[in-house]
């Protein structure tokens, strides 16, 4: 067996087709006639860029928009008048086209990998695509035609780069096994896309497989089994079947309201960081969201975000969601995420330390511009504030005096908002559960929090493997908690979310159908096993399995318990 990282959920089975790539050696010339040699070097991006539309066209109609764009980046590389600049001033100095693309797309790849960050590492990728494909057309080599692959074909390459999937056909393909890439590779995304199970990374994937031999890719667990027994390609042929089951199980609840057996209705968001993502929520059939973390707007970038930046890219996101509910959670910096332009001081306890609402609080400038921001784009839609961290009413408070200030700002320049947008609270801490009694009667909605409110019920720092036994929403502790917080939201009349990890566990459902919430907010591929699970609970049932869970001790037992339950 070889094991890889699964990036693709699904099991194929089929028999292995090696893509080998093709040797893109070349002999480095001294060029004489620079004129015709940039002449060369530009018909090549043109029959590039030619191939990539074609190539990106066909990925539009197989699989979709969003992966057609991964292609259509490729031009916009090539054509970047840097890079290329750069390609046509080796030329100039007598280089030739091949040499002078190998050396800058050389220089571009090891930058993007020395990074260390999985998206940027990402770009490596595509400029190693497009100096293949550059090459390719500058050597006269002919690619691969994995277009011709035949059915129950496992295709196995060093990487499948986003130009290569484009051939694929999925009908035929039912396996991809590389030896790089991860989760968020553009390969793994356009495997997920076109419902292909991937295992990426699996070292010596290529040397190790033969064409023609028959093997088993388990996308979930990253398992390919090789020299399959009778036995195990029954056992999986029947896990397969169960996966597409389940699939066109989910499926089915598509556009399908989220209701328990017994007919309550629930509201089901998603979770997002960027307004981008909002598109996911809409296409994994999201109800709106939940949570958007806005950090995501304030990292990766050398100075704060204008507040005319942060409108733009909160109106695109509520514009996306057209009209559905979008909670945007103001800036929760600090503890495990650090913006280095912001300069804050290190800190012997940052989770307890000077973060979040707190530290918005005393940098009323930088929260009323996101404020601002937010309010300005509660025009196009429908917005939601929710100020993260609170632990005392004040701090609820004051984030809504500056709401108030703010909304009087913009009356005064006539810009319109939405007079009566709502102001939640996260409850994330155990102080907010504390006071979930008081905090319910000023704030208009609570979204729970657990994966904060485990950590700061529990004293356990939710990165720290030597407490992580302490680290669950399970504990006796934790559940008392979400209790208590719908319990006081309920009897105050105020809707009550939950958007931390928990919400999308099948063993936390019951007890939230049973406590009372509201509203489940989940990552986007979670929604509709969200809304199975849901669907497979009477209001009664819910009941009984959370009367014998809050009378029981410990984590264990209560585990053990909804284990069996599920
Ligand atoms: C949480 O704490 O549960 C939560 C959803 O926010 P974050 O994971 O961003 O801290
Ligand atoms: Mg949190």
């Amino acid at each position: 067996m070889l094991k890889g990282i699964g990036a693709s959920d699904g099991i194929g089975i089929g028999r292995v087709m090696i893509v080998v790539e093709q040797s893109l050696d070349y002999i480095p010339k001294e060029v004489t006639d620079i004129d015709a040699e940039l002449q060369r070097y530009r018909d090549a991006v043109d029959k590039f860029c030619g191939n990539t539309m074609e190539q990106a066209e066909n990925i539009r109609k197989s699989t979709g928009e969003k992966e057609a764009e991964i292609l259509l980046g490729h031009i916009a590389i090539i054509r970047d008048p840097f890079m290329g600049g750069e390609i046509e001033n080796l030329i100039k100095a007598h280089q030739c086209a091949e040499a002078s693309v190998e050396q800058i797309c050389k220089m571009f790849i090891d930058m993007f990998s020395a990074t260390g960050d999985d998206l940027t590492m990402q770009r490596a990728t595509d400029v190693k695509d497009i100096r293949d494909g550059l090459l390719s057309i500058l050597l006269g080599i002919e690619e691969v035609k994995i277009s011709d692959a035949p059915a129950g074909t496992v295709l196995v390459a060093k990487e499948v780069t986003p130009s290569m999937t484009a051939g694929i056909n999925k009908d035929n393909i039912v396996g991809i096994i590389t030896e790089t890439g991860s989760q968020t590779s553009h390969s793994a995304i356009l495997a997920r896309a076109l419902e292909i199970p991937a295992v990426l990374s699996v070292p010596n994937a290529v040397s190790s497989l033969s064409s023609g031999e028959q093997v088993i890719v388990d996308g979930k667990s990253g398992d390919v089994i090789t020299a399959p027994s009778e036995e195990q390609i029954e056992e999986y042929t029947a896990k397969r079947e169960a996966f597409l089951r389940e699939r066109r199980e989910l499926e089915s609840l598509r556009g399908k309201k989220t209701l328990s057996a017994s007919g309550e209705e629930y509201e089901l968001f998603c979770n997002i960081g960027t307004p981008k993502d909002a598109t996911k929520a809409v296409e994994a059939d999201g109800e709106g969201v939940g949570l958007f973390r806005t950090e995501f707007l304030f990292m990766d970038r050398n100075s704060l975000p204008t507040e005319d930046e942060q409108f733009e890219a909160y109106k695109q996101a509520s514009l996306i969601l057209k009209g559905k509910p979008l909670i945007i959670r103001t800036l929760d910096i600090g503890g495990d995420k650090d913006i280095p332009y912001l300069g804050l001081a290190k800190e012997e306890n940052p989770f307890m330390g000077f973060r979040a609402i707190r530290y918005c609080l005393k940098n009323r400038d930088m929260f009323k511009s996101q404020i601002k921001a937010i309010l300005r784009a509660s025009a196009f839609g429908d917005i939601r504030i929710m100020f993260p961290l609170i632990t005392a009413i004040e701090e609820l408070r004051q984030g809504k005096e500056l709401v108030e200030e703010a909304k009087n700002d913009l009356r005064a320049s006539g810009i319109e908002f939405d007079e009566n947008i709502q102001v939640g609270v996260m409850t994330e801490t155990a102080a907010s559960g504390v006071i979930a009694d008081l905090l319910a009667k000023e704030a208009d909605f609570f979204s729970i929090g657990t994966n904060d409110l485990t950590g700061y019920t529990m004293a356990a720092d939710r990165g720290n493997g030597d407490v992580s036994y302490l680290y669950s929403p399970f504990q006796p502790s934790v559940l008392r908690m979400i209790r208590r917080i719908i319990k006081n939201a309920r009897e105050n009349n105020i809707p009550v979310g939950m958007c931390g990890e928990a919400a999308a566990n099948p063993m936390m459902i019951p007890l939230l159908i049973s406590f009372g919430l509201t509203e489940f907010s989940v990552s986007a591929p979670s929604v509709l096993r969200v809304r199975k699970n849901i669907s497979k609970w009477t209001k009664a049932e819910a009941d009984a399995v959370a009367e014998k869970v809050m009378a029981m001790t410990t984590e264990a037992e209560i585990t053990e318990y909804l284990n069996t339950v599920v």
